[in-house]
């Protein structure tokens, strides 16, 4: 008898990956239309919780219209004798897992940024309620991690004690991401190839020094997930000899990249967003992305609403990002990579960035080096590139002087080359027609290159 008969949806493997549209949506739960919304997981005490229970406080998944979104809180309780509370951000990541195996069901991010949609087609073969969804998610806790005894589970949809909630859960990760701060790199890294599903040639690479791409798991949590769950999405990397510690590169990094990219990603340099930059899924908190008229970066974050400082969405930055691809100038990221010291490190760090959402700056402001703190342009100060340039040269920021010009070894009048092939990332030109959320790389055969000018500069950093 199958584990789920009782449930009117199938749950497999199959089901991940699937993606579900505004249009065939019943419900969204959280998502970017809702400002309060979040999955927790919390180690008690055996004694503490009672196994199996499901608690709805709210309304329930049928009581809402059609199409409608909702604040929405996922508490999951977990008991053993020795589970650790290390744990709990591995077992709240595998959440996202868990969740997209059901028929019908699209789980996506994670922490304060989920969005689960549950489709017209489930709803109307009856899977209608939390209920059923609890019952999936507590046997798949127990049968894929069997070290969870007791695991009761609460929906909450009430907007008060959502909201209530969303406070202490802010705290509870706060606390969570603060344990690998100041580490240096260790020789052992870790992997996750959790959104292999989204992104199949993605690799998240965990050191000390570069929180998860989601924001959803550290080091520590990597470690934690290694000693009970030697099987699953979670792995050792050694480190291995080192290519480039400015730049990350590592040999036994890139090693495993090539294997769990059948081929497809040969290098990657972890700090930095040129060259062989750490690939991204998509599920990523913030993006860093280049600001060519400035030669600097701007970072924005998922729930940022407006237009950045050049004049994309987070959305169009995202897609410019995800796929699992190494695009230069484009650097999928989680808000704690930016409270490392390594945060860019090859590009310049902090004396490279400005331009940021005002929240993010705020959410980050201890960690931002007291001289450039000031320096950075929020959307309350600049809007547009030129008030971005007047800004930088008042302040006074470093990149000012990136842009004075640098002598050069020789110039030519005119220059032209000849090359066979020539990839260039889906930024470079701009190509109206292609649908939003496809990856794509230019590739120009016996490209030939004309410039009214040629220069040659000798080679001094990035
Ligand atoms: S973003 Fe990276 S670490 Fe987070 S779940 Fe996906 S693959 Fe794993």
């Amino acid at each position: 008898m199958s584990m789920f008969e009782d449930i009117p949806v199938d749950v497999g493997i199959i089901y991940e990956g699937e993606r579900i549209k505004s249009r065939d949506m019943r419900i969204e739960l959280g998502g970017p239309r809702e400002e309060y919304k979040f999955g927790l997981v919390q180690v008690r005490g055996m004694d503490e919780i009672e196994d199996g229970r499901i608690i709805i406080i709210g309304q329930d998944i049928s009581d809402f219209p059609e199409r409608t979104n909702t604040p929405f809180c996922l508490l999951i309780e977990v008991a053993e004798k020795e589970v650790e509370k290390d744990l709990e951000g591995v077992i709240e990541r595998r959440l996202h897992e868990y969740c997209n195996f059901i028929e019908g069901f699209m789980h996506l991010n994670q922490r304060y940024d989920i969005q689960m949609r549950i489709s017209k087609k489930s709803f109307e073969k009856g899977f209608n309620c939390f209920n059923h969804k609890g019952e999936v998610l507590k046997r798949l806790f127990k049968s894929e991690l069997p070290f969870i005894e007791k695991i009761p589970l609460t929906f909450i949809t009430e907007p008060d004690l959502v909201k209530e909630w969303y406070r202490k859960a802010l705290e509870i990760y706060g606390a969570r991401d603060a344990r690998a701060r100041g580490m240096s790199d260790d020789d052992v890294f870790y992997g996750c190839l959790l959104c292999q599903s989204f992104a199949s040639t993605h690799l998240c690479v965990i050191t000390p020094q570069r929180y998860a791409n989601c924001g959803a798991i550290s080091w520590f949590d990597g470690k934690a997930t290694v000693k009970v769950d030697q099987k699953g999405p979670v792995f050792e990397i050694p480190q291995g000899e080192v290519i480039d510690a400015k730049t990350g590169e590592y040999v036994g990094v890139n090693k495993i990249i090539q294997e769990k990219s059948l081929g497809e990603i040969e290098r990657v340099q972890l700090y930095t967003t040129f060259g062989y930059p750490h690939t991204s899924c998509g599920c990523f908190e913030g993006c860093a992305f280049l600001i060519p008229e400035v030669d600097g970066f701007g970072v924005v974050h998922r729930n940022f609403k407006g237009e950045t400082i050049n004049g994309l969405n987070f959305v169009t930055i995202s897609d410019l990002t995800a796929g699992g691809r190494e695009v230069d100038g484009f650097h999928g990221l989680s808000i704690e990579y930016m409270r490392n010291l390594k945060f860019l490190d090859a590009d310049g760090g902090w004396d490279r960035v400005v331009w940021m959402p005002q929240d993010i700056k705020e959410r980050i402001q201890e960690f931002l080096p007291p001289e450039i703190a000031p320096k950075v342009a929020t959307e309350t100060e600049v809007a547009d590139l030129d008030e971005l340039k007047s800004w930088l040269t008042k302040k006074n920021h470093s990149i000012v002087e990136r842009w004075r010009e640098e002598p050069w070894l020789a110039t030519a009048e005119t220059g032209e080359v000849t090359v066979s092939t020539l990839e260039l990332p889906a930024s470079a030109i701009p190509i109206q027609g292609i649908p939003s959320g496809i990856g794509f790389t230019i590739i120009l055969k016996n490209a030939k290159i004309k410039a009214e000018k040629m220069i040659i500069k000798a080679n001094k950093g990035r």
